[in-house]
C-alpha cells in the first residue's frame, strides 16, 4: 500500500544540526522516496491550518511560537505503509516515553522539542500536503 506523508523537521532539529542524521533514518527504509523537500519559516496561519486541532489546548500558544522559532524542513515522503512507518521512526510525543532508536527517544526530552511532525493518518496526509505542498498533483 503505497501512501505519501508529510514530515516536518522541526526547528530544534535543524538548529541542532540533526537534518542529516533524522533524514538519513528515513532515507534508509527500504523503497520509501522523499519527493520533495524544502527548508522554510512557517508564519502564524500556516500553523494555525496546521495545528488546528490544538488550538485552545494550552501547549498551542507555545507551540505556534516554537514552530515558528526558526526555519523547519518540509518533506514529502512516499511508499509503502510510510504514514504508519514514519510515526514508528519517530517515536511518541513525549520523547522520555520514546523508546531509544526513534527519533524522538535518541535525540529528545522536552515534549514541545520534539523534533520532527510527521501527518498521524491518510486524512491527515492528505490535508497537511495541500497545505504544504499545493503544487503537488
Ligand atoms: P504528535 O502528533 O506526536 O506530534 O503530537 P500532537 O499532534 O499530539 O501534538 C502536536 C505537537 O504539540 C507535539 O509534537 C508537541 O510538539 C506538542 N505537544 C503535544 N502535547 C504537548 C504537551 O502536553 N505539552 C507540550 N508542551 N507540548 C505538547
Ligand atoms: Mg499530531
Amino acid at each position: 500500500m503505497s501512501q505519501r506523508t508529510l514530515v516536518l523537521l522541526k526547528p530544534d532539529a535543524v538548529r541542532r544540526g540533526l537534518i542529516g542524521e533524522i533524514v538519513g533514518r528515513i532515507e534508509r527504509k527500504a523503497g520509501w522516496q522523499i519527493t520533495a523537500l524544502e527548508m522554510r519559516a512557517l508564519d502564524h496561519e500556516t500553523l494555525e491550518q496546521h495545528y488546528g486541532e490544538h488550538k485552545g489546548r494550552p501547549f498551542y500558544e507555545p507551540l505556534v511560537e516554537f514552530m515558528s522559532s526558526g526555519p523547519v524542513v518540509a518533506l514529502v515522503v512516499e511508499g509503502e505503509r510510510v504514514i504508519e512507518g514514519v510515526r514508528q521512526l519517530a517515536g511518541p510525543t513525549d520523547p522520555i516515553a520514546a523508546a531509544p532508536g526513534s527519533i524522538r527517544g535518541d535525540f529528545g526530552t522536552i515534549v514541545r522539542e520534539n523534533l520532527i511532525h510527521a501527518s498521524d493518518s491518510e486524512a491527515s496526509a492528505e490535508r497537511e500536503l495541500k497545505l504544504f505542498f499545493p503544487g503537488l498533483s
